[in-house]
């Protein structure tokens, strides 16, 4: 099968979240079940451009509106990832240095998208799948069945996943003239409330949808950001698919990000090594246990109850822990955590911005991962640092609710709680800190997460079906 991912992100091109990641490990692991898969991406300028060498495969243009613009597709040389990457750069649009948070996002966006399909049209063979992902390329669906001059890819099966449904990129019928000359009785096709809205739009048009974890689709369906009743109507064609790890990328035993490799067997030597490093450059105290945050500073993450957690734990269960904090969002978040550090004991300390590298020396050093989401599709920080030997400390919601047993079942190797409360997050602590005294139990849950396989392997192959029932 030949398999096109359409997508706004991919590790390590361009990674904002999760997406990056999911497009930058799932394509390979089709590869290694036979099946041929390919990234289209925006061209951004990145340091990966930068620093490999592309040739041209293309160049068009076409319409925005009433605005003209030329494209260009050019593919990488070596090959680096594994599969074939194409960016497609529109000059003064895309090749920018950031992914998102631009005034003309929506303008850049459709406009990728057309010259996407506008090339796809061009090509003199079909692929078997276009998959795409999130609404940065979910008018795809429709421009491919519904647009006038793309009727010739109408019968190629479109597939949307959505990694996160809390962003679905609307704008207002002023702008429906960027989409490129369309069917207007099939105008419901692209409307969501008064508005275009290209999540909803594929959720409509693509031939199945997926959603990165089953507890999550079950979640869309009352909490979706107002696309409820739409999941409700569109149930059966949905279908949740967790999300896998590149085990290659995410290893602590080969990490090109740190040089103390470790495995299960040496984890207790190996993880000391790295919080040492934390504790040391942050200042913070390596006999207590070490609680880490990592991820956007925003109300999905309920990063805003951080600052009133931290505080709370400090209060009511002592000052027998530390914390770290790495992330950036709204920045009020950021402010509150930044005047905690003047309160500090050596207990609490915060990098803002974004950090790959120190992102995985913390899920090699920390003793316990805090993830209190109200929104989580799937979560892929408590795989990794399940990975590392981490223990997850999580609220039982979307992919996390499906991904970690807490403690006291069977098998339990983690600590869940129910609600996005200062409370339950605060009791969450309490939990830790707590295992963390009884060092017998500690190394064993340890053990027990690290064998967990949460590889893409099962999660890939699951995609493969799924295609095949299109066929
Ligand atoms: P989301 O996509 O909702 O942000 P996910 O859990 O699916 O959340 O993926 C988050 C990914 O982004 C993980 O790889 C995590 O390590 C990474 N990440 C998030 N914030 C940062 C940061 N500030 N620095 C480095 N990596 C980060």
């Amino acid at each position: 099968m030949e398999i096109i991912h359409v997508t706004a992100e991919c590790y390590p091109v361009a990674k904002a979240g999760g997406l990056g990641d999911v497009v930058g490990a799932l394509p390979a692991y089709q590869i290694k079940l036979g099946h041929v898969a390919k990234v289209v991406m925006p061209m951004y300028r990145t340091k990966y451009l930068y620093s490999h060498d592309w040739e041209v495969v293309h160049k068009g243009g076409s319409n925005l509106g009433h605005w003209w613009f030329d494209y260009t597709v050019i593919r990488e040389m070596d090959n680096a990832q594994g599969f074939d990457l194409y960016l497609i750069d529109i000059h003064g649009l895309l090749d920018r240095e950031k992914v998102y948070g631009y005034i003309d996002d929506n303008e850049r966006f459709v406009a990728f998208q057309i010259a996407v399909v506008d090339w796809m049209s061009k090509w003199q063979h079909r692929p078997d799948v276009v998959h795409v992902h999130d609404h940065h390329s979910g008018l795809i669906p429709f421009m491919m069945q519904h647009c006038l001059g793309f009727r010739s890819l109408s019968g190629i099966p479109s597939v949307l996943t959505i990694h996160n449904a809390q962003y679905q990129g609307q704008f207002g019928w002023d702008k429906s003239i960027f989409i490129p000359s369309w069917d207007s009785w099939k105008r419901g096709m692209l409307e969501w409330n008064n508005a275009i809205n290209p999540l909803a739009s594929a959720i409509k048009c693509a031939w199945k949808v997926t959603t990165v974890s089953p507890s999550y689709l079950d979640e869309l369906r009352y909490m979706s950001n107002g696309l409820e009743e739409l999941f409700e109507y569109e149930k059966g064609k949905c279908i949740g698919i967790l999300n896998g790890i590149d085990d290659q990328v995410w290893d602590p035993s080969t990490d090109k990000y740190f040089d103390h490799h470790y495995r299960s067997s040496n984890a207790e030597k190996g993880k000391a090594v790295h919080k040492k490093f934390l504790c040391d450059t942050f200042g913070l105290d390596q006999g207590k246990p070490l609680i880490i945050f990592i991820g956007r500073l925003v109300g999905e993450k309920a990063a805003d109850l951080l600052p009133a957690v931290i505080a709370d734990s400090f209060q009511h269960i002592g000052r027998k822990m530390n914390f770290l904090v790495l992330g950036s969002g709204e920045p009020e978040v950021e402010d509150q955590l930044r005047a905690m550090l003047s309160h500090s004991w050596g207990d609490f300390s915060l990098y803002v911005g974004y950090n790959e590298t120190l992102s995985h020396q913390m899920y090699a050093g920390a003793d316990f991962l805090l993830m209190p989401s109200r929104v989580e599709p799937c979560g892929l920080n408590q795989m990794y640092a399940m990975r590392y030997g981490t223990i997850p400390v999580v609220r039982r919601t979307g992919g996390l609710k499906d991904t970690v047993r807490d403690l006291s079942e069977e098998g339990g190797y983690g600590i869940t709680f129910e609600q996005a409360t200062v409370g339950d997050i605060t009791h969450g602590v309490w939990r830790a800190t707590q295992l963390y005294e009884d060092n017998k139990k500690m190394k064993e849950v340890r053990k027990t997460m690290m064998k967990l396989d949460n590889s893409w392997d099962k999660s890939a192959a699951e995609y493969i079906k799924l295609y095949e029932s299109l066929k």
